[in-house]
C-alpha cells in the first residue's frame, strides 16, 4: 500500500524580475525561502533592515510607507498586486521611483501568490505567464493584449499597465 504524504504549502517560488536575482526581502508570507531570498511575514523590521536587502518585495501598501521612511535600495522594488484588486497607479509609480531610486517591476498574483503576470526590463506591460490567464483573456473578446515581441525579448504577451490590469483584475474577480 502507498501512504501518500500530502506536503504542506511551502510557499510560492519568488521569480526576481532582474537576473541574476540580488538579496531579496519579502514582506509578506507565502513565499519560498532561498539564499537570496527572504521571507519577512511581519512586514519591514530590524530583522529585514539587518538582511541589507537589494531589493524588497511587496504590496503597495507596504513599500508605500517604508518609501515615506526614505532610504536607497541597490537594485529593484518589486510591488505586488492581486488578482481582484488595482494594479499600481502611475502616481504610485513615480513616488516609489522618488523614494527608492530603483526601477520598480509589478507582479500580478493570483492565489497563493501564484505569478500570473510580471513586468520585463524594458516596462512594456506586464507578461502574461500563467496560461490560465493567458486563455482567460483570450477568450473574452476585444480583451487588449499586445502581441507584439516586447523589446525585452519575451514572446510572451503582455497586457499594458494601468486600466488593462485593473481589466484583468475584474476578469479574475
Ligand atoms: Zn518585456
Amino acid at each position: 500500500m502507498v501512504v501518500r504524504i500530502r506536503r504542506p504549502f511551502q510557499g510560492a517560488h519568488f521569480v526576481h524580475p532582474i537576473d541574476p536575482a540580488p538579496r531579496t526581502a519579502i514582506l509578506v508570507p507565502g513565499f519560498r525561502e532561498t539564499r537570496l531570498v527572504r521571507i519577512f511575514p511581519q512586514g519591514w523590521n530590524e530583522r529585514a533592515k539587518r538582511f541589507r536587502p537589494a531589493s524588497i518585495a511587496g504590496p503597495l501598501e507596504q513599500l508605500a510607507s517604508l518609501a515615506r521612511e526614505g532610504w536607497p535600495l541597490e537594485q529593484a522594488v518589486i510591488v505586488f498586486t492581486y488578482a481582484g484588486g488595482p494594479g499600481v497607479s502611475p502616481r504610485d509609480r513615480e513616488a516609489l521611483w522618488q523614494s527608492f531610486g530603483v526601477p520598480v517591476f509589478e507582479q500580478y498574483l493570483g492565489p497563493r501568490n501564484k505569478l500570473l503576470a510580471t513586468e520585463c526590463d524594458a516596462h512594456g506591460g506586464l507578461h502574461v505567464v500563467s496560461s490560465l490567464v493567458l486563455s482567460m483573456v483570450s477568450s473574452c473578446e476585444g480583451f487588449p493584449l499586445e502581441h507584439e515581441v516586447c523589446p525585452c525579448g519575451n514572446p510572451a504577451p503582455r497586457i499594458t499597465r494601468g486600466s488593462r490590469i485593473d481589466e484583468l483584475a475584474a476578469l479574475l474577480a
